[in-house]
């Protein structure tokens, strides 16, 4: 086999790898980029777009259900999962299709194998395509799988990953999901609204516990209302699997029985088997690569992007690692910050969070306050009959300063990018209640939430004694 000479190689094709592969070219590198499976990696064909697709078919559901809010009349309306399932498979393989034209109109060469490092600069690609690949600059987007737990044993059939999940063409009446995490959360709503009766368990004492306790308990509320069972502070023992059924047992003796049951709890990252170790590369604690501000890792030349080196694994940090450590591998200079990562959960309601929660600017130490403003109260959302749900931001009282927003209802998702902007060019408060925002719009909660932290408020009763 003959060495085939790069000046950049990205091992994995996922949403950090190919931004990396694509920025590199675009600099005038020679670039490899190597892809086990399917170009786009977890995010596009397990991941983000799948279970996005799968959601907006149910949103539409719901939108149709409720329609006579309207004063529309519709018959009687029923829906086909495996036809949801399908819509769900030609998106990804649409979103595919574009991605594999913009790789080859950027002279990007793609190899189709598994890599494996045989030195910090080669890579032997074994699979459709065999070759062995020395490159100056190297940049590794391996990824991450789901975390497979021995107590929990994966049949695929009822005892489901998030991968195998996405793929059943038949609903379930019911599921347990294990792990109110994002991705738990995510299905649960989802299957909520198709008729699925769901219970979710969850070893912390909230659901999304990650996000501030104001935006969790909101959830918990919505999904209360939905009938969503939550079992909190709970510790699943083990899932036997029943003749027709799972059942899932508890620390204490509790036990829940359901037709399915998914596993959402954690991930495992693809550090093993890909050679590192000839790298002279070692995981730190966490067991993610460690890397510097450029992505690159102690081994000069060598980088890593995406769910391997960061402790947020999001689509859009992995993309955004790509885009520094390919300008870097190609020579131009490109740093990381990380103090606007917007985090969006695809709930019914949504979230979208930025920045710090009350909690985390208080215990920062910023005299930190907080300014929040109900949908209910917008014009906006009354007509379109979206009231559920509330835009908040935190702010630095001293100098206005905002240093954090949530907001759970109607399009969150799209309405943090606002704050988002703000944060990351630390635009104060000023800068959101001096700007015009269209009426009637949800966004108009931000400006609403931005006076009320002012203590100039708009549409909203001033603070007593005030
Ligand atoms: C159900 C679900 C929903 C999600 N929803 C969202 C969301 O809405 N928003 C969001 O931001 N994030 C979401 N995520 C997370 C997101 O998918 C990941 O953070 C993101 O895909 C990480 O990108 P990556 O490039 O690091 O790795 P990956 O996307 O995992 O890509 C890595 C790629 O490398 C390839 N690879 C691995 N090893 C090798 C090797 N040795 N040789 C060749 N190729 C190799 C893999 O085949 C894969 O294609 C979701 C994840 C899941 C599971």
């Amino acid at each position: 086999m003959t060495l085939q000479q790069f000046d950049v190689a990205v091992l994995g094709g996922g949403p950090g790898g190919y931004p990396a592969a694509i920025r590199a070219a675009q600099l005038g590198k020679k670039v490899a980029l190597i892809e086990a499976k399917e170009l786009g990696g977890t995010c596009l064909n397990r991941g983000c777009i799948p279970s996005k697709a799968l959601i907006a078919s149910a949103e539409t559901l719901k939108e149709i259900n409720e329609a006579s809010q309207f004063g529309i009349v519709v018959g009687n309306v029923t829906f086909d999962y495996s036809k949801m399932v399908d819509r769900k498979d030609q998106v990804v393989k649409r979103v595919r299709k574009g991605l594999e034209s913009v790789i080859a109109s950027n002279q990007i060469t793609l190899f189709r194998g598994f890599g494996q490092f045989v030195s910090p600069n080669t890579i032997k690609v074994k699979g459709i395509d065999n070759a062995t690949i020395h490159a100056d600059k190297v940049i590794i987007a391996t990824g991450s799988e789901p975390r497979n737990i021995p107590a929990f044993p994966f049949d695929y059939e009822r005892i489901h990953d998030s991968t195998s999940l996405l793929d059943i063409k038949t609903l379930p009446s019911s599921i347990v999901i294990i792990g109110g995490g994002v991705i738990g959360c995510e299905f649960a709503s989802l299957f909520a609204i198709l008729g699925v009766d769901v219970t979710v368990v969850e070893m912390l004492p909230r659901i999304i516990p990650m996000e501030s306790t104001s935006v969790s308990n909101a959830l918990a509320k919505a999904f209360s209302k939905k009938g969503i069972k939550m079992e909190t502070n709970a510790k699943v023992e083990g899932i036997d699997r029943l003749e027709n059924s799972i059942k899932v047992r508890l620390a204490g003796g509790k036990t829940f029985q359901a037709d399915i049951a998914l596993v959402a709890v954690g991930r495992s990252l693809n550090v093993e088997g890909i050679g590192l170790e000839k790298t002279g590369l070692t995981v730190n604690e966490k067991g993610l690569i460690p890397v510097d501000e450029t992505m690159e890792t102690p081994v000069r030349g060598l980088y890593a992007v995406g769910d391997i080196a960061s402790k947020w694994w999001l689509a859009h940090v992995a993309s955004h690692q790509g885009l520094v450590a390919g300008s870097n591998a190609a020579g131009k200079p490109a740093r990381m910050h990380y103090n606007a990562v917007p985090n969006v959960i695809f709930t019914e309601p949504e979230i979208g969070t930025v920045g710090y929660t009350l909690e985390q600017a208080i215990e920062a130490g910023y005299p930190a306050t907080v300014g929040a403003f109900p949908f209910q109260a917008l014009g906006k959302a009354q007509a379109a009959l979206k009231e559920e749900g509330f835009a908040q931001v935190v702010v630095d009282r001293r100098t206005g300063q905002i240093l954090g927003a949530q907001i759970v209802g109607h399009e969150a998702s799209s309405l943090i990018a606002e704050m988002v902007v703000a944060i990351a060019n630390e635009l104060t408060l000023e800068s959101i209640t001096e700007t015009i925002h269209a009426h009637p719009t949800i966004a108009e909660a931000w400006l609403e939430a931005a006076l009320i932290a002012s203590e100039a408020p708009l549409h909203f009763p001033p603070k007593k004694g005030s």
